[in-house]
């Protein structure tokens, strides 16, 4: 296959040019051509979902020069592209599991999409604080976020830390009772189904093309090439084919190896008025009892909030959002953050949730790799089955 890469210059000026348009008339015009075998040559790589992994493969396969076609059975960016914590950061929690390599190769990778995405991704200062008996306390938030400033190589606005009062200045929202204190330090918000969209366009405008509203039902090995069957009997071949179906990879796509390849497990939001949580920052919140943070994150006239970590099995598109779940979400914020007025109500909870997905407690060098909003072309490691996102 060729691997030409262009240089930065020619990206930066492809990125200029406006992507081919993209409606139903050129979707239905490449399902002809498809249907019809009118392009009898294989492709060179198949993408199998068009979530951000797809995306962010689509386009540095494109970029090298390859024939790339991607394939969705619903809509770009459907699973959990759409439905993250839009949160682009190094994972501040898994300084605390000496997960250093990983941390300094997402804030590395934060870095990248403030160069190429500025307008998608944005910087905003995050407040963490600390309670009285929190398995986390001011010092070790303190050095916590000191390793974080080095590891960003200082390319961020530094941390500070803020006695109670400066706390409750910052986020008067914060219960007072039991407050050590907090630290204050930068991470970043994007909007995830955009930036899934706008690496698909860019995937597009390096010569991918992109087929939704068509499953992948089965695939297969014929000789040297790869053959995907479609919903409607269409057969694409390809000389490689790249699954990144997120929950959904299973073993009627990877065959005997997608096995009891991934345990699933749901996570979920809850989007509240503004003026119910009128918060003035993003807010990070200790779970009493288990080693994992939530988010409270403004969002224009919205506040979300998120998010929980159950054990799921099923359809990951049927998992939906129990009463136990959003009480689960309103009992552990509310211990710091209680509602205003009449109290929080919630405008969604999203409908059919989407289940988190980890692969199950197998050899650590397959368990640990997946990815996430911000591995726009790459995976990268995560934590174990249990704690899955690196970045959420
Ligand atoms: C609750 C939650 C919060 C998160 N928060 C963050 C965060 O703040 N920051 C962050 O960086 N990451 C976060 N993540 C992780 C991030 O959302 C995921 O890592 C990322 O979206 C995974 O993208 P993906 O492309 O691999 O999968 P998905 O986005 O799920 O895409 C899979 C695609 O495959 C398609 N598909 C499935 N089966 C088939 C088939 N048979 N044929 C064709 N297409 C198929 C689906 O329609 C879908 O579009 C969060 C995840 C969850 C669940």
């Amino acid at each position: 296959m060729p691997a030409t890469r262009r240089n930065n210059r020619a990206d930066a000026l492809a990125e200029q040019v406006a992507p081919p348009a993209w409606g139903p008339a050129e979707i239905r015009a490449l399902a002809d051509r498809i249907r019809t075998g009118a392009d009898p040559a294989p492709w060179d790589l198949l993408v199998v979902g068009a979530g951000i992994t797809g995306a962010g493969i689509a386009r540095d396969a494109a970029m090298r020069g390859l024939r790339v076609l991607v394939v969705d059975g619903r809509d770009l960016a459907f699973g959990t592209s759409s439905r993250s914590s839009r949160l682009i950061h190094g994972g501040v929690r898994y300084l605390e599991q000496g997960e250093i390599g990983l941390v300094y190769e997402a804030l590395r990778e934060r870095r990248r999409l403030y160069k190429i995405a500025g307008h998608l991704v944005a910087p905003v200062q995050f407040l963490f604080p600390a309670y009285r008996g929190d398995r986390l306390p001011l010092w070790k938030l303190r050095v916590g976020l000191t390793l974080y400033d080095a590891l960003s190589l200082y390319r961020s606005r530094g941390h500070r830390t803020l006695g109670p009062a400066a706390t409750r200045r910052l986020e008067p929202l914060l219960v007072a009772e039991g407050l050590r204190g907090a630290v204050s330090y930068e991470d970043a918000v994007t909007d995830d189904a955009r930036l899934t969209l706008t690496t698909l366009q860019s995937a597009r405008r390096h010569g991918a093309e992109v087929l939704t509203y068509s499953p992948v039902v089965a695939l297969r090995r014929e000789g040297p090439l790869h053959v995907a069957e479609l919903a409607d009997g269409v057969r694409v071949q390809a000389r490689a084919v790249f699954v990144a179906a997120g929950p959904w990879t299973s073993e009627k796509l990877l065959g005997a190896s997608g096995r009891q390849l991934l345990s699933l497990s749901r996570g979920i939001h809850i989007v509240l008025k503004a003026a119910d949580l009128p918060l003035r920052q993003p807010v990070v919140v200790q779970a009493a009892k288990e080693r994992r943070i939530l988010f409270v994150v403004p969002w224009g006239a919205r506040t979300y909030l998120g998010t929980t970590d159950t054990a799921y099995e099923g359809d990951p598109g049927a998992s939906g959002v129990t009463t136990a779940d959003a009480d689960e979400l309103f009992r552990m914020i509310g211990r710091i953050l209680p509602s205003q007025g009449s109290g929080m109500t919630a405008l969604s909870a999203p409908g059919p949730g989407f289940g988190r997905w980890c692969a199950p407690p197998r050899p650590r060098a397959a368990t640990r790799r997946s990815s996430c909003l911000a591995a726009t072309a790459s995976s990268r490691p995560r934590r174990g089955c249990s704690r899955w996102s690196a970045a959420s």
